[in-house]
C-alpha cells in the first residue's frame, strides 16, 4: 500500500481511539454513576494504552520517515507530518520504563498534593513535588533544547515559543501592570458587585448558559450542553463538540463567563473540518490560541458594554429577582478589579500577574536556581509585590493549582498568550467589522464568528502560532495591544 494511505489509515484507527476515550472521560465527569467509576477506569485504560502504542509505533514512524521526504505534499499533509512527527518524537524519547514509573508517582503526587491542600501542609506535598520537578527536567533533557530547559517544555503546548521570548513579551506587562492596579485600587472604592447578591436557582441559569452559546453561534446539532465540577470543551470527533459548565446559586455571572468561556473554545472546535481531524491537526495552533477564542469570547465580548446592553432583558427575564438593575451596574459587576489569591478567580487586570510569578518559578526550579523547599515563601513574596496581597496558608498560595503535583510545568504560559494573542486579534477584528460594537449590542454574532471562522478557526494547527498571529494581524505577538485595552478599559469604568 502506498505511504501516505497507510499514514492516514493509521491516524484514522488513532482518531477512533481517541474519540473513545474522549467520550468515556466526559461521561465519567457528566453522567456516570458512580460505582461505575472501577470498571470505567480500567476501559479508559485500556483504550488509551492502545492510542498510545499506535501512537508511537514503528509503523508510524516509518511513515513519517518517509512521508518527510517527499515533496508532492499538500500543505494540510505537510503540516499534519510537522504535528505528528513532533509528537511521535517526544513520546519515543522517553523509556517506557521511565514513564511507568513517572505515571506512579504522579498519582501518589496528585493524591498528596490534595491532602496537603486540604489541612494547608506543604511539608506533606514538598517530597512529591521534588520528584515531579526532578522528572520533569530529565523529560525536558530527553526532549531536547537549545537554549534552557524550559523551551522544551514550553514547545510543547506553544510550539515555536522560546522561553527568551516569553520573557521579552513580559516585560512590559509587569512595568506597566503593576503600577496601573495600584491606581485602579488607590484610593478609589471598588466597583460594587453587591448589586447582584442573593440566592439564584440553578435552572434558569443552566437556561442562560444555553441561550448564551446559542447566540454566540455554538451549533447544538454538533454538541451539548451538561453540568460537571470543573468546566471543560472536549473535541470528541468531528461534529461533536461538547461543552461542559458549573452554576453557582450566590453568582449567576460564574456559570455565564463559563458557558461564554467554554464555547469560545468549543466554536473553535466546531470550525475545524473533518479532514483536519483525521489529520491531527483539530486541536487549534497551540492552548495559547485555544486560550485566546475562549477569552475573546468571555472577556472582549462577554464582559463589554454592548454585550450587556443586548443581554441584560434575557438575564433579568431568567432572573426576575434582578429586574431593576442597569446595563451599567450589570458591567461593572462583570468588571470587578480586586487583589485576589486565587487565579482560577482573578479578574482580567490582575490575572496575567499570577501567571507571571508561576512562569519565574518554575523556570528557577527547573535551572535549579530555586528549591522546593523555598517555594511556599518565595510564592507569598512575589503575590505581594505583583498582585499586593499576602497568602496567610500555603493551601490558598502555592498549593492552589493542581498542575504542579501532576508534573504539568510549563503549561502556564498558554492561559497568559491566551489573553495576548485575544486582545491582538481584537484590534484587527475591531478594523476589519467596524460595527462590531452595534451588532453584538442587537444580538447579532454572525459575522463576529464568520470572521474568526475565516481568519482562525478553518486552519485548525495547519500554521504554528508564530506565523498563525502575523496572518491575522499582520503583526508578532505583543502585550502592548493588551495593556492598551485594559488600561483605556478600566480608566473608564474606574473613572482615572
Ligand atoms: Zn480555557
Amino acid at each position: 500500500m502506498d505511504t501516505r494511505t497507510t499514514y492516514i489509515d493509521l491516524l484514522k484507527e488513532l482518531g477512533k481511539l481517541n474519540s473513545a476515550v474522549a467520550l468515556l472521560t466526559w461521561d465519567e465527569e457528566t453522567h456516570m454513576p458512580k460505582k461505575g467509576l472501577d470498571l470505567r477506569a480500567e476501559t479508559v485504560g485500556k483504550l488509551s494504552r492502545m492510542a498510545f502504542e499506535l501512537s508511537i509505533s514503528d509503523e508510524l514512524g516509518r511513515c513519517i520517515e518517509d512521508l518527510e521526504g517527499r515533496d508532492d505534499l499538500t500543505e494540510r499533509e505537510s503540516a499534519s507530518l510537522r504535528v505528528v512527527g513532533k509528537e511521535y518524537r517526544r513520546s519515543k524519547a522517553v523509556p517506557p520504563a521511565l514513564f511507568e514509573e513517572f505515571t506512579i508517582a504522579q498519582s501518589k503526587s496528585q493524591a498528596a498534593w490534595g491532602e496537603a491542600k486540604r489541612t494547608s501542609d506543604f511539608a506533606l506535598f514538598q517530597p512529591h513535588l521534588e520528584k515531579m520537578v526532578d522528572y520533569t527536567r530529565r523529560f525536558a533533557d530527553l526532549y531536547g533544547y537549545d537554549d534552557s530547559p524550559y523551551d522544551a517544555l514550553l514547545g510543547r503546548y506553544e510550539p515555536g515559543m522560546t522561553t527568551a521570548r516569553l520573557r521579552e513579551i513580559i516585560r512590559p506587562l509587569r512595568e506597566r501592570l503593576v503600577p496601573f492596579i495600584d491606581r485602579l485600587l488607590g484610593e478609589k472604592t471598588p466597583s460594587d458587585a453587591s448589586v447582584l447578591d442573593g440566592r439564584f436557582p440553578i435552572d434558569p441559569q443552566r437556561t442562560l448558559a444555553r441561550t448564551v452559546l446559542e447566540q454566540i453561534g455554538y451549533d447544538f446539532d454538533a454538541g451539548a450542553l451538561d453540568d460537571t465540577m470543573h468546566p471543560f470543551t472536549t473535541q470528541i470527533a468531528p461534529g461533536d463538540v461538547r461543552v461542559t459548565n458549573r452554576y453557582l446559586e450566590s453568582n449567576p455571572l460564574s456559570g455565564l463567563f463559563g458557558a461564554l468561556h467554554e464555547g469560545g473554545h468549543a466554536l473553535y472546535g466546531q470550525g475545524a473540518d473533518a479532514e483536519l481531524y483525521t489529520l491531527g491537526l483539530s486541536d487549534g495552533a497551540s492552548y495559547g490560541f485555544h486560550e485566546s477564542q475562549s477569552r475573546l469570547i468571555e472577556n472582549q465580548v462577554g464582559r463589554s458594554r454592548p454585550f450587556w446592553t443586548f443581554f441584560r432583558p434575557i438575564f433579568t427575564d431568567a432572573l426576575p429577582s434582578l429586574a431593576g438593575i442597569s446595563v451599567d451596574d450589570l458591567y461593572r459587576a462583570a468588571n470587578r478589579v480586586s487583589r485576589s489569591l486565587i487565579r482560577v478567580e482573578a479578574d482580567e487586570v490582575t490575572y496575567n500577574l499570577h501567571i507571571m510569578l508561576r512562569f519565574e518559578l518554575e523556570t528557577k526550579l527547573l535551572d535549579g536556581s530555586v528549591r522546593v523547599a523555598d517555594l511556599p515563601g518565595l510564592w507569598n513574596d512575589a503575590m505581594d509585590s505583583y498582585v499586593g496581597i499576602r497568602p496567610t496558608n500555603d493551601a490558598e498560595g502555592v498549593m492552589q493549582d493542581v498542575h504542579w503535583s501532576t508534573g504539568l510545568i510549563g503549561y502556564f504560559p498558554s492561559y497568559m498568550l491566551g489573553n495576548l494573542y485575544a486582545a491582538q486579534i481584537s484590534c484587527t477584528l475591531r478594523e476589519a467589522i467596524p460595527s462590531l460594537d452595534e451588532q453584538i449590542a442587537d444580538g447579532d454574532f454572525g459575522p463576529l464568528l464568520e470572521w474568526l471562522r475565516d481568519k482562525i478557526h478553518r486552519f485548525g494547527a495547519i500554521y504554528e502560532p508564530g506565523e498563525l498571529i502575523v496572518r491575522i494581524t499582520g503583526k508578532d505577538l505583543s502585550s502592548e495591544p493588551f495593556l492598551d485595552y485594559v488600561t483605556a478599559k478600566y480608566s473608564e469604568i474606574y473613572r482615572l
